[in-house]
């Protein structure tokens, strides 16, 4: 085993470490049900009624799930 695999799987270890997060500090968050990035969120008002439509990045118009599991925008991270 030469010295590069080595230090790479340090890495894959180091990131396979459980990191604790408190559940009160836990928010879910309305995320693409694809691709699990945070939409944005529109909101319009028509006739007098409010529509709120969600946008993907990815995947433009989504119907969001709720979710504390959500990814920022970093490749590297494969769900
Ligand atoms: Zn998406």
């Amino acid at each position: 085993m030469n010295q590069s695999s080595r230090s790479s799987i340090a890495a894959i270890v180091e990131w396979q470490r459980p990191i604790y997060r408190d559940p009160t500090t836990l928010r879910p968050e309305q995320v693409c049900p694809h691709c699990k990035r945070k939409t944005t969120e529109y909101r319009f008002m028509i006739d007098g009624h409010i529509i709120v439509t969600h946008h993907c990045p990815e995947h433009r118009d989504v119907i969001p799930m709720r979710s504390v599991i959500f990814r920022d925008d970093y490749t590297g991270f494969v769900s």
